[in-house]
């Protein structure tokens, strides 16, 4: 060797007797990886205590596949947890920004008075204040106004989430004292007023039931009845839709929307604050909102936990984006709204276009066994939103599960195996993707 690389011939043989390689050689073998060398040692050295040095190329592998990186979303899912939820773009350049600076005046400003205007403009409310996300948001609420005193909620209204985030959790946290009122399918007016006999109750909660619902004898108490109780109303709305009217598509709601609370409306029936999050219906990135009355806005934006539960100015950018977009009434320029308003036969023909493309390259050329088939499917809007709801869609069928190879793709594939036949729902797959998904079906199907 003089010079290049050490390739594989440096590694020593593997179950050969000799003395096991050195970690710096074995790293250095690897170092196309493409991992920092710090990583290769790590993969080098967990290679050679686990006797696997011959595949010390597929460890470094898995190594750099671990690492976050963009994939595309086959599944039909439209905000897919495991997927970050809603898709965002951001700028690659490194820069500056006026996160805390006033350009008019050159003093210090605050990163939440812009984008708090903003997201108030969008949603009809007097203020806003962005955090984290909507576990924040509950969180940084209730540590706001009831700290130390009660929050009385439904019964029927405390719920689990998702990723064990769980509403009596959270306000225990905050310091604020669950009261719980009323049964799990029923609670009323007279539930929450009998409560108040009985504890002193700060504010009230109501929290939409994003991921499941109760049917049958049920009743629930309606923000503007909770709004004549005399406390703020704090309505958890979850999903981050704006306005039940969707102004900012070209026609009518989506059938699939159904009944899902939307942040004007609440407020409009009397809500005091509404909650929701940034990256699921609203489409944007990971974040909580809090909007409503300024007073209520101002005194949580003053408790110490604000500052702690801050979005950086990655998330304010993306999120400014996504909100002037709504503005603009534009969404087509909101991934999530463009995904979920293409029409079935739109996608429909895309997915006709790819499987053209892959069948052509069928060796056997046979018309009557093409290798993928178009297929009609449902998508769902994900995210623990909207249960039971789905989005008519269409994509590709392929005989048998090639899910691994797709997620093995150099940009990885996610799609969904339905009684043993892939599916690509070409849906929530961006057409400048379809090279992509193209090329991998392909390898896949001609290996
Ligand atoms: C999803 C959801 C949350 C949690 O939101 P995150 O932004 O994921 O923290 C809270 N409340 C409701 C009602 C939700 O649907």
């Amino acid at each position: 060797m003089t010079g290049g690389k050490p390739d594989a011939s440096d590694r020593g043989q593997p179950n050969s007797g000799n003395r096991p390689p050195s970690v710096d050689r074995l790293a250095r073998s690897i170092a196309s990886s493409g991992l920092p060398h710090t990583l290769c040692v790590e993969v080098a050295r967990e290679a050679i205590d686990s006797q696997q040095i011959d595949i010390v190329d597929q460890l470094a592998r898995i190594r750099l596949r671990q690492l976050l990186t963009p994939v595309i979303n086959a599944t039909g899912t439209l905000l897919h947890t495991n997927l970050g939820r809603a898709p965002v773009s951001i700028r690659s350049q490194a820069t500056f920004a006026n996160v805390e600076l006033d350009l008019a005046t050159g003093a210090r400003g605050s990163r939440q008075r812009t984008i708090g205007d903003i997201a108030a403009t969008a949603c009809g409310a007097e203020a806003a204040l962005v955090v984290n996300n909507c576990a924040s948001a509950l969180m940084l609420v209730l540590a706001g106004l009831a700290s130390g005193r009660g929050a009385a909620v439904s019964r029927g209204e405390l719920v689990e989430i998702g990723g064990a985030f769980r509403v009596p959790d959270v306000m225990k946290q905050s310091g604020a004292q669950l009261v719980e009122v009323g049964t799990t399918n029923r609670t009323r007016l007279s539930d929450f007023a009998s409560a108040f006999r009985v504890a002193d109750i700060a504010v009230v909660l109501s929290v939409h039931q994003s991921n499941y619902k109760i049917s049958g004898f049920t009743e629930q108490t309606s923000v503007t009845d909770l709004a004549t109780l005399g406390v703020p109303v704090i309505a958890d709305i979850g999903s981050g839709l704006l306005d039940s009217g969707c102004p900012w598509l070209d026609g009518p709601p989506p059938a699939w929307l159904a009944e899902e609370p939307a942040a004007r409306q609440t407020l409009e029936a009397g809500a005091d604050l509404v909650l929701f999050s940034g990256d699921k219906l609203l489409g944007g990135p990971q974040a909580g909102i809090i909007a409503g009355r300024r007073d209520l806005v101002e005194q949580c934006g003053r408790h110490p936990l604000a500052r702690a539960l801050r979005p950086g100015g990655l998330v304010i950018e993306a999120l400014q984006q996504t909100l002037l977009a709504y503005l603009e009434r534009d969404h087509e320029a909101i991934p999530f709204w463009k995904m979920a308003n293409e029409s079935q036969p739109s996608v429909r023909n895309r997915a006709q276009a790819v499987a053209d493309s892959i069948n052509r390259t069928n060796e056997t050329g046979d018309p009557a066994h093409p290798m993928v088939k178009v297929v009609d499917t449902d998508s769902v809007p994900g995210g623990g939103t909207l249960p039971g709801r789905t989005i008519a869609s269409a994509g590709i069928a392929v005989a048998r599960d090639i899910t691994e190879q797709l997620r093995n793709w150099d940009v990885p594939i996610v799609a969904r195996v339905q009684d043993g036949r892939t599916i690509c729902d070409l849906r929530t797959v961006d057409p400048s993707q379809e090279p992509d998904l193209i090329d991998a079906l392909d390898a896949a199907l001609h290996p």
